[in-house]
């Protein structure tokens, strides 16, 4: 998920190695390291925290290597410190491997090294490849065909770099799923997870696909499948600006991470659905899973649109566990001597895993006796350390103030709690198996969602200059209205409301003229009936009127002044995707009026203060 740099040539790596991890750096990252070979020997150097102690640390030592490679990690598995952090060596020390991604067979994996006899020293997925690999080198081969053959036992994805020094005159990388270039320089050449951190050294690169590995020396590479077939790969020419490169190409991280979104829940579900069994192994879960489906009640406890997530999530664990579930803002529930014991489960969702009132109900909440379980995006943060079990979100790093992916990983992850513990109470194995089948068709309903993007901006145009928004929905798509109307406020500043839209007619209704628009969250439900009449009552007051509706819906664009049609999914799984076109329309309102939709004023992505 985060950041590979490496270098072979003449000259001394060391410091492309460290300006390319700081051009990493925007990824966000919570450890970094490089690893060089000196006189052919392996140096191994990485730390907890910035690229900046990384290199204070280094140029004390003076050194300088014609090879390396340098890595910025994002954990996924094991906190971030220095042991966890890549470079990752074998026994012996004489192989060195940087690895962006997830491997979800590790444990097997790992198992079956160990009993071979090796140790690991992290708690890291990607430690399984170096032994992986070290183990195909011990029984004669050769590295290029060590590193492919122990790919094709891995189950996951990877962008890795490997460095053997019995091998010194190249580097071999390989990916999967995780991007990976290579950078042609004269008589040298780079590797990079990202253009941006070679861009400063060559313009020619050659992308890598999913499935390929290469062999790379200072004045050539060769490249092949996992599966052995011999490739040519095509040489291209960067045109675009360092910036541009940063945000992939994208003019805001916040468009970027909406776009992101087919991949980043993808991600939060990845290796965790079990369809035959219709079911979820949340692997951080695991010790607690039976404890938590007999509890009394269930609290979730947030802030922001973390405390959107956890209104979907209350409506989930209800409908399908059974389980009473109350949710409260985190800044109150700490402060009003809340009545909570050990027959309750507390969930807390965070996606720094700092946030301060959040943190402070946790430690509430542990004092007197309730189960603490973290939902975080950081590995290795604060709430996700001191509770006492929990899920990560896998979300990968959000850097945009406003937060979206964040927001449909959240979801992605109570849905697969209420199926881990519907399934353990009463939830049929039918019923289990459609809302895990539902679950996985989620990515490329997303990806259709993501086509309306010009559509949206049109109606961004049409509306940018209102100062007020109402934004109604039932069910599971009231806390998508909420967290509409939040987007809007957080990026473009307009005030916005969000509202169960049967309680339009206890107030909000007044406020209904020709200037105030109205956007309704109404896909083909059972509360679709309500909720057209509901429409109905905002178009009599000559309201304007934006509908985000089913695709296979005909009738409301007759009703309504503009549709954003949306494909189907079952009830419970409809905010992760009725949410989009509203992230979206907030974006693209906060981009007309010329707004810095990245770092909107007042606000921080992290709220670490009460
Ligand atoms: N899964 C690996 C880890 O936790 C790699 C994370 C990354 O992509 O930075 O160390």
């Amino acid at each position: 998920m985060c950041g590979i740099v490496g270098y072979i040539g003449e000259n001394n790596c060391v410091p492309v190695l460290i300006n390319g991890l700081k051009r990493l750096e925007y990824r966000g990252y919570d450890s970094a390291g490089i690893g060089i070979l000196i006189d052919n020997h392996p140096l191994v150097i990485k730390n907890k925290g910035k690229v900046s102690e990384l290199q204070s640390k280094i140029e004390k030592l003076k050194l300088s290597s014609p090879i390396g490679i340098g890595h910025t990690r994002w954990a996924t598995h094991g906190e971030p410190n220095e042991i966890n952090a890549h470079p990752h060596c074998n026994g012996d020390k004489s192989l060195f491997l940087i690895h962006n991604g997830i491997i979800e067979n590790f444990e097997t994996l790992k198992k079956g090294l160990q009993q071979l006899g090796y140790t690991f020293l992290s708690e890291t997925d990607s430690e399984v490849l170096v032994h992986l690999i070290d183990s195909f080198l011990k029984r004669g081969n050769n590295l290029f065909k060590s590193v492919r053959m122990a790919l094709t036992e891995v189950e996951g994805t990877y962008g890795i770099a490997v460095v053997y020094e019995g091998e010194p005159d190249k580097i071999v990388a390989a990916r999967k799923g995780s991007p990976l270039v290579i950078g042609i320089g004269d008589n040298e050449h780079f590797i990079a997870s990202d253009v941006s951190a070679i861009i400063a050294h060559t313009s020619q690169v050659v992308y890598l696909d999913d499935g390929e590995l290469v062999e790379v020396y200072k004045d050539h590479f060769c490249a092949k499948t996992i599966a052995d077939a011999d490739i040519e790969k095509e040489v291209f020419e960067i045109t675009t600006t360092l910036e541009e490169i940063d945000r992939g190409g994208y003019p805001h991280f916040m468009l970027k991470e909406i776009i992101e979104q087919p991949e980043s829940v993808f991600n939060s579900m990845r290796g965790r659905i079990l369809l035959e069994q219709g079911t979820a192994k949340l692997g951080g879960l695991e010790l607690v899973a039976d404890r938590l489906a007999n509890s009394k009640r269930i609290i979730i406890s947030a802030c922001g649109t973390s405390w959107h997530a956890a209104l979907v999530g209350e409506y989930m664990f209800e409908q399908f566990a059974r389980i009473p579930t109350e949710v409260e803002y985190a800044s109150e529930f700490r402060y009003r001597n809340p009545i909570v014991g050990s027959e309750d489960a507390i969930f807390f969702i965070s996606q720094s895993g700092e946030t301060a009132d959040t943190l402070a109900a946790l430690k509430e909440a542990k004092n007197r006796g309730a189960l603490s379980l973290g939902i975080c995006n950081v590995v290795g943060s604060t709430i996700a350390r001191e509770s006492q079990a929990g899920v990560y979100i896998h979300a990968g790093p959000e850097i945009g103030v406003a937060s979206t992916k964040a927001f449909t990983s959240q979801l992605v992850v109570l849905a697969l709690i209420t199926l881990l513990i519907a399934r353990k109470k009463t939830m049929s194995l039918v019923d289990g198996k459609n809302i895990a089948l539902e679950l996985e068709k989620i990515p490329e309903k997303i990806k259709q969602i993501l086509k309306l993007n010009e559509h949206i901006e049109n109606i961004a145009e049409e509306f940018k200059n209102a100062t007020n928004f109402l934004y109604l929905g039932r069910g599971y798509n009231f806390p998508v209205a909420l967290e509409g109307a939040l987007k809007l406020k957080e990026i473009s500043y307009i005030h916005a409301e969000g509202y169960p839209a049967a309680e339009m007619k206890h107030g909000p209704i007044a406020l209904i003229d020709k200037n105030m628009p109205a956007i309704f969250i109404a896909p083909k439900d059972s509360t679709y009936d309500k909720i057209i009449s509901n429409i109905q009552e905002v178009k009599a007051r000559k309201g304007r009127i934006i509908a985000v509706a089913s695709e296979s819906d005909d009738t409301i664009d007759k009703l309504v002044d503009y549709t954003i049609k949306i494909p189907d999914t079952i009830r419970m799984l409809m905010p992760i995707l009725s949410v989009i076109p509203l992230q979206l329309l907030a974006y693209h309102i906060a981009v007309k009026k010329g707004l810095n939709v990245d770092q909107p004023r007042n606000l921080a992505k992290s709220v670490t203060v009460e």
